[in-house]
């Protein structure tokens, strides 16, 4: 797969994408009595990811824009992999995101008796058998695109005895993979899914809304088309797999609909990400093996993930308003979701001053306890944002990296008998060290120049480093959580020969547990609250939070390779 080219900012409003364009033709034709109405159509046999963000931006997003409505409906067609759990955290995520199915919420389980109805309506017409050959027997007989498929030996069985065992599959006579019912359509079509598609199968597992009252369940391509049908859906919005489906989906519909209405599948190239699988089985074998924390683990391509990294909803809203929909698979870089949320924090997040590898620094001609509370902005960006004060003493941590003994040219940090100024206070000078029995700094010793802080003569007085800092006083301690991406190669998908567990990035967590905080964060923090760390980062309060120990998430650092890549 190759990179897809994005549109540029600014572009993407001036222009309809193709399903909106097909939405605005249809309804200025007047059909379906000039009605919008789509669907989000989860299964609920996992969490959602951001793929399904995009699919959620189109259905629910061309409703709004255009005065229709958009249906929540779980298509929970396999109570085997079903459970209530996904059903809640899918409808928590949807609204986490914006959007509302007001009083429509269906289940395809809703419509069962009316499939039953309508399967039985066919077999009653010839359209449809059972047959009672094994599974491994249909797929040989499928033949392939090329070559016709082979009739099963049941294909003619009577109508009443395709109905005695239909009904007699539905009480719980049979074993599973024992019978299925199919549509009898055509063996020799060109088109695969027209080649007898299963419509029914057995299955004698509990289903989570409807308990024991079925032992057969609906196919998705016999259950989908259906549905939409039944809910008067207009417009069903999917993704291209999906595509050699749609002529098996008008095939059904027809079954059911006449000229006054008739939904229409529209489908749209899917999300793929880079350093990330979309793939929910593949996602819930990483929570059951415990390769991650759990679904909302910061490093899940999850919704509820990426709500715990810190990723705001607009910032996925405007990272899939940029991508766009188009008819062309691909896969998009990881780095520009990453813009996105720091165009976003940027705008929004209070500035604070926090040290991840601290190394103490003392301020020789600073007074022994003496401190004084200075301002710092809340956000450059943002004037309206405000001050808050950090308090300055004679001892402070710095971050370990920003001190060199023996510096390469350039290097504008701290280095003996170099200069820099600490941010919103004084310009220093470094004056010697003090190392371990390894040869470790254990401390760094400064001098100050009192004329440099803020409003006095000297303060306009120019070095070419700042650096953030924190007092080592009145500084708190915190539990810091790096993240990374989760695979080591762009496209885990594509790996063919490797499971996809070997590729995973040994390194997407760090912990540190003695970041060292400014004392207005500590006071402040709040579980789901956002902040940029001065010169590191965006972090988010995770919710492992407790009284007295803060944990932040990060959630991206400061460095943007989408703008590098934007700009080659
Ligand atoms: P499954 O393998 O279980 O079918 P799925 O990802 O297709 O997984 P669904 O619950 O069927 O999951 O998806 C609901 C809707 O979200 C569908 O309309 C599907 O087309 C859409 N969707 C799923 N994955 C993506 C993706 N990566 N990008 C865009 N839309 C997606
Ligand atoms: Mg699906």
């Amino acid at each position: 797969m190759t990179q897809i080219e994005t549109k540029n900012e600014g572009e993407d409003k001036k222009s309809l994408n193709f399903i909106e364009q097909i939405v605005e033709a249809d309804l200025k034709a007047g059909k379906n009595g000039g009605r919008l109405s789509t669907r989000f159509p989860p299964e609920p046999n996992g969490y959602l990811h951001i793929g399904h963000a995009k699919a959620i931006c189109i259905d629910f997003g061309i409703a709004e824009e255009f005065g229709g409505t958009c249906n929540l409906r779980f298509d929970d067609t396999n109570p085997v992999k079903e459970d209530v759990e996904y059903v809640d955290s899918i409808m928590e995520d949807i609204h986490w995101l914006g959007f509302d199915w007001g009083d429509r919420l269906y289940y395809a389980s809703d419509y069962f008796p009316k499939l039953w109805d309508l399967a039985v309506r066919m077999i009653k017409e010839g359209k449809a058998y059972v047959d009672e050959q094994s599974s491994e027997e249909i797929a040989r007989q499928k033949g392939t695109p090329t070559q016709p498929g082979i009739e099963s030996p049941y294909r003619n069985r009577s109508v009443e005895e395709n109905l005695d065992l239909f009904e007699r599959m539905n009480k719980g006579e049979f074993e599973e993979g024992r019978f299925v019912l199919r549509a009898k359509i055509d063996m020799a079509s060109p088109n695969m899914h027209f080649r007898d598609p299963i419509m029914y199968r057995i299955i004698k597992h509990p289903h989570h809304r409807t308990g024991t009252k079925w032992n057969v369940y609906p196919m998705y391509d016999f259950a989908h088309g259906q549905s939409d049908y039944f809910e008067g859906v207009t417009h069903s919005i999917c993704t291209l797999e999906f595509e050699v489906h749609r002529p098996l989906y008008e095939y059904f519909v027809k079954e059911l609909a006449d000229d006054s209405y008739c939904p229409r599948q529209i489908e749209f190239n899917r999300l793929n990400l880079t350093y990330t699988v979309m793939s929910k089985r593949k996602l819930l074998q990483l929570v059951k093996e415990g390769l991650v924390a759990g679904w909302d683990d910061p490093r899940m391509p999850t919704i509820c993930g990426l709500r715990r990294r810190g990723y705001t909803p607009e910032s996925i809203k405007n990272f899939i308003q940029k991508i766009g929909y188009t008819k062309y698979d691909g896969i998009i870089s990881v780095s520009l979701l990453e813009h996105s949320i720091r165009e976003d924090l940027n705008k929004t997040a209070t500035r604070v001053s926090a040290v991840l590898n601290p190394v103490k620094l003392i301020i020789t001609n600073y007074p022994e306890g003496k401190v004084e509370y200075l301002d710092i902005e809340n956000n450059p960006e943002d004037p309206a944002a405000g001050t808050h004060q950090i308090p300055f003493t004679r001892e402070l941590y710095i971050e370990r990296d920003d001190f060199m003994e023996n510096p390469p040219k350039k290097f504008f940090r701290l280095a003996p008998d170099q200069e820099v100024r600490l941010k919103a206070a004084y310009i220093i000078k470094c004056t010697g060290v003090k190392k371990d029995a390894d040869g470790n700094i254990e401390e760094i010793y400064c001098e100050y120049d009192p004329e440099t802080r803020s409003g006095m003569p000297g303060s306009m007085r120019k070095v070419k480093g700042t650096l953030h800092w924190v007092s080592a006083e009145y500084s708190k301690t915190a539990e810091v959580r790096l993240y990374d991406r989760l695979f080591n190669v762009e496209n885990p998908s594509e790996e063919k020969d490797v499971d996809f567990r070997e590729l995973l990035n040994p390194d997407s967590l760090k912990v540190i547990n003695d970041c060292r905080i400014e004392p207005y964060l500590a006071e402040n923090a709040k579980p789901g609250d956002r902040f940029q760390f001065q010169r590191t980062g965006y972090f988010c309060v995770d919710p492992d939070s407790t009284d007295g120990h803060l944990v932040f998430n990060r959630t991206v650092s400061l460095k943007d390779s989408w703008e590098k890549l934007k700009s080659k």
